[in-house]
């Protein structure tokens, strides 16, 4: 008997013969119809029309490695700058847990009040997309992300320090000429970034905690020295005096530091990011240093000295790039350094050897 389960002894329990299986695919499905791909033209005719959905696809090919995608991106940024650098660049920087989500959130809201737009990008090149930490993301920031005037993008997935700023440099523009005249780019204040960050943004903020003791509390000395304002948050219950204390060490701590070089002198606020307490004296501070900056010409000429910095990073990293992907100097490299680590060959005249291999490769001889 096939089926032992058939036999008139077992009640209840019958197998019956099977059917053929289905076939997997539907052969009557009617084939997708293509996205169409967009030109360089409908890139920046959507993005100035303000259309977020092209925007949003504008910024994925700037972050794409396709060698492809990134000539147009390209195109597309070129295009788009005339249309952008008509907004306020704010660069927010502060430990894990400082606060930043939670104020960047109330933040948003309150520029947000008297209209406008604002786009949030961030920076972290250790973050990868899927470990949930991203800085920018949407659900750290829940009031901000449901509000229609705002775009948050989270930082391009990890790569180079580098790669990442320009990323998010480039971002800048098209969310400028997509009609965003505020800027929050969002960092971790524990590494190499803030400079990154420093360098793209008109107005640095450096959100610090009261009452862990630890009056620097592991932010580098050269973090504070970029800062344009610190604002001490969670200034709040029990919270308050602690703050205030830490307010004025802080100030202390900058009159040490030299002048700035726009002659602005770094202010200290408390606030409370949580409970909205004094957002506006953060404001207030940040309002007050765009009018003096736009006033003494500092405002221009820190862009114009921007926009010459990210030339010569450019240069500087597809230079990099360009002598160290090449087969043969790789090779070349290994064997220099064995011979320079056996005391076979100096270091200066191994170097110059690879680099002369790398100008003959270059007249392609
Ligand atoms: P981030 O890591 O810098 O983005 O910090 P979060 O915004 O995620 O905040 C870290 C923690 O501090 C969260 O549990 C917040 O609820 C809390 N927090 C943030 N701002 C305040 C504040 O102003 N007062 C108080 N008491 N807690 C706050």
């Amino acid at each position: 008997m096939e089926h032992p389960e058939n036999n008139a002894e077992y009640t209840g329990l019958q197998v019956n013969s099977g059917v053929s299986s289905q076939p997997i695919i539907n052969p009557y499905r009617r084939p997708r119809a293509k996205r169409p791909s967009l030109t360089a033209a409908d890139y920046v005719d959507g993005i100035v029309k303000g259309n977020v959905s092209v925007l949003g696809q504008a910024v994925t090919l700037v972050e794409s490695t396709v060698e492809q995608h990134q000539k147009l991106a390209q195109e597309v940024i070129e295009k788009c700058l005339p249309y952008s650098g008509n907004s306020r660049r704010i660069g927010i920087t502060g430990v894990p847990g400082a606060g930043k989500s939670t104020s960047i959130d109330v933040f948003g809201l309150h520029v947000l009040r008297d209209g406008g737009k604002l786009a949030v990008l961030a920076i972290d090149p250790s973050s990868e997309r899927t470990n949930g930490s991203i800085l920018g993301d949407k659900t750290r920031m829940e009031k901000l992300s449901q509000h229609p005037s705002a775009f948050i993008r989270p930082s391009p997935s990890a790569g180079s320090l580098g790669g990442v700023a320009r990323k998010t440099r480039e971002t800048i523009v098209l969310c400028e000429a997509a009609g965003y005249n505020n800027i929050f780019v969002e960092t971790v204040g524990v590494g190499q970034s803030e400079t990154a960050v420093h360098s793209m943004v008109d107005f640095f903020l450096l959100i610090q905690l009261a009452g862990t003791g630890d009056e620097l509390q592991g932010i580098k000395r050269g973090i504070m020295e970029m800062a344009d304002g610190i604002a001490i948050n969670k200034a709040d219950g029990d919270n308050i005096e602690r703050a205030n204390l830490a307010a004025a060490q802080f100030r202390n701590a900058l009159h040490l530091f030299p002048p700035t070089p726009s002659k602005w002198r770094p202010e200290v606020v408390t606030y409370s990011g949580y409970f909205e307490l004094n957002v506006d004296k953060v404001w207030d501070m940040i309002d007050r240093y765009f009018e003096y900056v736009k006033k003494t010409g500092y405002f221009e000429q820190k862009r114009n000295e921007q926009a010459k910095y990210w030339m010569m990073e450019t240069i500087h990293e597809q230079l990099l790039n360009d002598f160290y992907n090449r087969p043969e100097i790789k090779a070349l490299l290994e064997q220099k350094e064995l011979r320079v680590l056996n005391n076979e060959q100096s270091s200066f005249t191994a170097a110059h050897d690879v680099l002369d291999r790398y100008y003959r490769l270059l007249r392609g001889e």
